[in-house]
């Protein structure tokens, strides 16, 4: 679904450039879950950033659906982002003045979507937000204004969902219960998803844990533990 190859970016930084990401390649699987965890400006939102065609790196590709995103044109790039990407956000970013069901519609109409309100419903639905979808963000707990902002992300079917943070807002039983859709997403529809997390709990939902480090992917763990991704954490985060 997604590949990044050798990719680097870097930014301006006084007199010298910074390198947020060193000649990254990576890959995400149809139907995978992968985790992105590393210590604080190691490149994680910067990676996600390019993955998803929000940023673009200075070297190196980046190819979605076997489509290198660069390459494609503003048009279809647009096209791109409003229907095969969905992206969700640490701090939700719903738009306050509508509903649950106004915000989910959003995308699915500037996707041309015709049947806006009945998918936009049933992604709500399937969330557990049915009671919710007339209600606007600060009517909602962070845990429901997550799943909204989820139920946004998904409702165009998008090839992939990145996710930066997507509990870190939250208190752990929402945080728990977002996981636990997240992997219901991956189980009964093959989603893939991408996500940054600084929390273990959070990373041992999915399949994958990439690990980075002054803008490199040093390791990866395969269905490991919270405790054992704490540990490969916290010794990257002493060898600095
Ligand atoms: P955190 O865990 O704190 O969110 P991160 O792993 O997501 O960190 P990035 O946000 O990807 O880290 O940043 C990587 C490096 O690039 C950091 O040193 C950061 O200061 C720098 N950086 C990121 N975005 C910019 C920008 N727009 N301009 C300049 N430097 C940037
Ligand atoms: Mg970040």
């Amino acid at each position: 679904v997604l590949h990044l190859n050798d990719v680097t970016r870097t930014y301006p930084s006084g007199r010298s450039t910074l390198t947020a990401l060193d000649r990254v390649t990576f890959g995400c699987r149809r139907g995978s879950w992968t985790a992105i965890m590393g210590p604080s400006g190691s490149g994680k939102s910067t990676l996600l950033n390019c993955a998803a065609g929000l940023d673009t790196p200075d070297t190196g590709r980046v190819f979605l659906e076997g489509s290198d995103i660069a390459s494609l044109g503003d048009d279809k790039l647009t096209k791109m982002r409003r229907t095969d990407i969905g992206f969700v956000f640490q701090q939700f970013n719903l738009v306050s003045a509508l509903t649950a069901i106004q915000n989910v519609t959003l995308p699915l109409r500037l996707a041309r979507q015709g049947n806006a309100d009945s998918l936009a419903k049933e992604a709500l639905s399937y969330l557990g937000l049915d009671e919710h979808i007339h209600h606007k963000p600060r009517e909602l707990s962070g845990g429901q204004q997550q799943r909204v902002a989820i139920a946004r992300a998904i409702a165009t079917a998008p090839s992939i969902l990145f996710a930066d943070e997507p509990t870190g807002a939250l208190d752990s039983t929402s945080a728990a219960s977002v996981l636990t859709l997240l992997r219901t997403l991956v189980e009964q529809r093959g989603q893939t998803i991408l996500m940054v997390t600084h929390d273990p709990q959070a990373a041992a939902h999915a399949d994958h844990v990439a690990f980075l480090r002054d803008g490199r992917l040093v390791t990866t763990l395969n269905g490991a533990n919270a405790s054992q991704i704490a540990a490969t954490l916290a010794e990257l985060e002493t060898r600095r």
